[in-house]
């Protein structure tokens, strides 16, 4: 029997988190604590590790969900054709203002004076004068030759440069081909661990995103697709319009975007594209440094408070964490913190359905009834929206709309219980009901929201469902519930 001890209550937070998974949180006892404290996907970020590391942290993860009796999804992260330095002997050294310093793409192993590269072309790809910002900017060089395979730099800032950072030209423009023979190798990885979410790395078009996805269906996998937008070309508003329509969500980077498109104008790019995301029917996800602090200390600076909090007024449906869980020290502690600063600032988050509603264009018979069911949710003040769903769409578009109520995804589907773990608003569990016989599927629907503490008898709840029961088809009912009459009656 699963045991629900650690389940938190299901209306407490809307907003998904999602923890990178590394050396910091990669026992069974720390994920179990990250469970605990509310991670709701994990990210297994393939710039790391091997194969082999990734299939077994996935089944780590499995586990913990099976003995917690929790649904956190994972999401598979390509490298993609970022450019990083190798691996130093000791994993990292710290480079003084001033220094001399060469990227050598011969050097297999690094020190300190050089270091290798996983990119080979890139000397060929950079000239003197050129600016290097390394690890999303903390580190710059300046180019001062290229000779052969070095590439000899000044260092203009300093600090600790650890294995396998990235490196971006200022300006952006260093190219490399969308999806790397490594990506195409681990898109086979993550249909064997079974993903539920796959992130594409550096997308430049919609058919990157096109071709990541027939060659994980070609593979077997189910994964939603994540678009990371991190590329200056991939901002601009017909190709942001592409990527978007070839993806079902997608992650402002703001990492490699910062770098792209200068910091200041970050903001704004994620606010806009947040929205537009949520307006086609699509998922976003907040990333990086958000509780970069973290990394080191037990509490977060009020600036990233405020940067989280922002996050989800601007209606991401989670925010991401990077180094934070994958290598600092109180990986626990920060997805505490940040659950913490997402269910107050949800409180202070309008619930805007009358403004938004009428201007949303829907032609599909399902979708008018999650329309419905949301407009009805919203006005009757019911407890609890209840969507019956095979593939999850239904829950999805109604979480697209914030209406202020919880939505429950019930499914017998295991892996669309999963990739609800990432919808804002949306709550999954599961319901066993095989038959043809709508009272006895509404009946265990209800059961499953009360056992779960969602709802009690007497309240109101909208179940959305499809007719007939049993048969394949999509969503075409909409029935207005209060819990427990039925047997009353
Ligand atoms: P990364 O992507 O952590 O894989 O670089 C996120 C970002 O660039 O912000
Ligand atoms: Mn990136």
């Amino acid at each position: 029997m699963l045991s629900h001890q650690h389940e938190r209550t299901p209306q407490a937070r809307n907003t998904k988190i999602v923890a990178t998974l590394g050396p910091a949180s990669s026992d069974a006892r720390t994920l179990e604590r990250m469970f605990a404290a509310g991670v709701d996907v994990v990210r297994l970020n393939f710039s790391h590790g091997n194969a082999d590391d990734h299939l077994q942290r996935a089944e780590l993860v499995r586990e913990a969900c099976r003995r917690s009796g929790r649904t956190v999804g994972i999401m598979a992260d390509l490298q993609g054709p970022k450019i990083r330095i190798g691996r130093f002997r000791d994993g990292r050294v710290t480079l003084e203002a001033g220094a001399t310093f060469v990227l050598d793409a011969d050097c297999d192993l690094g020190g300190e004076h050089r270091v290798g590269l996983d990119y080979k072309e890139l000397p060929s790809d950079v000239r003197a004068g050129d600016v290097l910002l390394l690890d999303d900017g903390r580190i710059v060089f300046d180019v001062l030759q290229v000779a052969g395979a070095q590439i000899h730099c000044r260092v203009r800032h300093g600090g600790v440069l650890s294995n396998s950072k990235g490196i971006n030209r200022l300006g952006g423009g260093l190219t490399a081909p969308a999806l790397t023979a490594k990506d195409m190798e681990d898109i086979r990885t993550v249909a064997t661990m079974r993903a539920d979410y796959l992130a594409v790395s550096f997308p430049k078009q919609g058919k990157d995103m096109a071709l990541a996805r027939e060659l994980l269906r070609a593979a077997g996998g189910h994964a939603l697709l994540i678009a990371k937008i991190e590329r200056a070309e991939a901002v601009e508003s017909s190709t942001f319009g592409e990527i978007l329509a070839a993806s079902d969500g997608i992650m402002v980077a703001r990492g490699d975007l910062a770098v792209e498109v200068g910091d200041a104008s970050v903001p704004a790019l994620q606010k806009r594209m947040i929205r537009i995301a949520r307006e086609q029917n699509r998922l976003a996800i907040t990333a990086t440094q958000m509780m970069e602090s973290m990394i080191a200390s037990p509490v977060p600076t009020r600036a990233e408070v405020s940067d989280v909090a922002n996050a989800v007024l601007d209606g991401t449906d989670a925010v991401m964490l990077s180094a934070e869980t994958a290598s600092g020290k109180y990986p626990v502690e920060t997805v505490e913190a940040m659950s913490r600063v997402c269910i107050e600032a949800e409180k202070s988050s309008p619930v805007s359905l009358d403004r938004e509603f009428l201007d949303r264009v829907f032609t599909r018979v399902d979708q008018s009834i999650a329309m419905a069911a949301l407009f009805t949710a919203y006005h009757l003040h019911v407890k609890a929206i209840a969507a019956l769903t095979q593939s999850g769409s239904t829950a999805l578009w109604m979480s697209r709309l914030n209406c202020g109520v919880p939505i429950y995804a019930l499914t017998s589907e295991t892996s669309t219980r999963y990739r609800a773990s990432l919808f804002r608003g949306v709550f999954p569990f599961t319901v066993t009901y095989q038959g043809h016989d709508r009272d006895l599927l509404l009946e265990e629907a209800e059961d499953v929201l009360v056992r779960h503490g969602a709802v009690s008898n007497g309240d109101l709840i909208v179940v959305s469902f499809g007719e007939p029961i049993g048969a394949s088809g999509g969503t075409n009912t909409m029935k207005i519930v209060k819990v427990g009459e039925r047997r009353r009656a």
